[in-house]
């Protein structure tokens, strides 16, 4: 007989048990540490992200000459939080205690890219252009004009050089708007998720695809021993990449701003939950730290992953991170959810977030199509999957009945990731799935 397969080292029966199940779960972290006893211990600092922060500002004049739908903003990329009262209502009528507020904060309307990616990947995309800048003298410092980037000398210098990356979709477009903007020349790797309308746009853009018959893993590896070739081809790694993690928590640092604006105030006895769409974990994990960091322990953090892709919780469960494979499970990897379709979490993100994160919530590919409808038909909001995910959040966190929130009023934040780029057929054959009786038909509240 064949052995048992899958077993995983370090993984409880019962965690187990649910997982290879494909039910929607909440697991709790019992890594969990306060702010104070692990601040200093982090291996990304409160200087890194601010960092980021400046790198940003300084590309802001740039980003408003590139792309004149950020003109009025000056460059700066950010996006709105939102009040979602319907959907909020609804899920009281789910069980949401009556005190709880529920925002959304609307990272799929991103400018130029349309999803959470328009921080990490940009970001990962300015590291490479600032440090050939200043090495081929295009610029003096960090105090000069970076709007001379966008001119003829720097344009051919940029021309020589290749981006290369690995991506399910949104990672790629984000690199490749940008990549080809500045005029690098692109090259995409695609895993089987990626949908065929974000191959056509980046083709469109000039940038080279390279279609992957199998996973996001798979596709990495065969871009990054490529890149590994070429001295002028440079490798964003999505699995192992400090410069998207810290573009991520930038927004972030950036929470206490927007928070103040609607008059929500954080502490411990009014809770935060944060929900956050976890793919590789780099978007959901430099969010979450950016925000711990920025608002202390009355920030909780919670990821969202398809039952059938429950990589980074199956890392964090075992404490084997990188080192297990939903498949491992028996688990497909493959969901509606395109964004979060990865068998394996970042390198560096679970270790890094282990006493940070609180818990890590599975979702259905029904329950996130439900979802997609929902906030459609209750605020009209346009999501993909991926970033519905993170609206099963406040349910089920809630009915976990955490130490952290009993006895206090909490305000989530469903951290919407992605969607406003989707094409009308796109879309509508996501609301198609959404399970019958759901409200999804019909026109949006508007
Ligand atoms: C990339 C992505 C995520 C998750 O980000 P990771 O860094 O892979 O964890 C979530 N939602 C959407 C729409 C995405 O594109």
């Amino acid at each position: 007989m064949a052995p048992e397969r899958g077993f995983v080292p370090g993984l409880d029966a019962a965690t187990e048990a649910r997982l290879r199940q494909e039910s929607s779960f909440l697991w709790v972290n019992p890594g969990r540490r306060p702010l104070a006893e692990v601040r200093d211990a982090l291996a990304v600092t409160w200087a890194d992200i601010i960092a980021a922060a400046d790198r940003l500002a300084r590309f802001a004049p740039l980003l408003a000459v590139l792309f004149p739908e950020l003109a009025p903003a000056g460059g700066v990329i950010g996006s709105e939080l939102l009040p979602v009262s319907q959907f909020a209502a609804r899920l009281k009528r789910q069980g949401l205690p009556a005190g709880d507020a529920v925002y959304l904060k609307a990272d799929h309307a991103l400018p130029v890219a349309g999803s959470v990616k328009a921080r990490g990947g940009f970001h990962a995309v300015l590291c490479v252009a600032e440090r050939l800048a200043l090495a081929a003298g295009l610029l003096a410092g960090p105090g000069d004009d970076y709007r001379r980037l966008a001119e003829g000398p720097a344009r051919a210098v940029f021309a020589r050089h290749t981006l290369s990356v690995g991506s399910t979709g949104n990672l790629g477009l984000s690199i490749g708007i940008l990549g080809r903007a500045l005029g690098f020349d692109v090259t995409v790797h695609m895993s089987a998720e990626a949908k065929a309308w974000k191959k056509e746009k980046l083709r469109s853009l000039g940038a080279t695809v390279v279609e992957h018959p199998g996973d996001y893993t798979a596709a990495c590896s065969v871009a990054r021993e490529e890149a590994a070739a070429s001295a002028t081809t440079h490798f964003i790694d999505d699995e192992n990449s400090l410069d998207l993690f810290l573009g991520y928590a930038v927004a972030g640092l950036r929470l206490p701003a927007r928070l103040a604006a609607q008059g929500i105030a954080v502490t411990p006895e009014r809770p935060l939950c944060l929900h956050l769409p976890c793919g590789v974990g780099g978007a959901p994990g430099g969010i979450a730290l950016g925000a711990r960091l920025a608002l202390g322990d009355g920030a909780l953090a919670f990821f969202a992953e398809p039952t059938k892709a429950p990589s980074m919780l199956l890392g964090l469960a075992s404490g084997r991170h990188d080192a297990v494979s939903v498949a491992d499970l028996g688990l497909s990897g493959r969901t509606m959810a395109d964004g979060l379709a990865v068998s394996r979490p970042s390198r560096f993100v679970g270790r890094l977030l282990a006493p940070v994160v609180d818990g890590v919530f599975t979702v259905t590919d029904a329950a996130m199509a439900a979802s997609v409808a929902a906030l459609w038909r209750d605020e009209g909001l346009r999501l993909e999957p991926s970033a519905a995910a993170s609206a099963a959040g406040p349910t089920l966190v809630r009915a976990a009945d955490l130490p952290r929130l009993a006895g206090r009023d909490a305000t989530h934040i469903l951290w919407a990731t992605g969607g406003s780029m989707l094409p009308e057929a796109d879309f509508a054959a996501v609301l198609a799935q959404a399970p019958a009786g759901q409200e999804g038909d019909g026109e949006p509240a508007g």
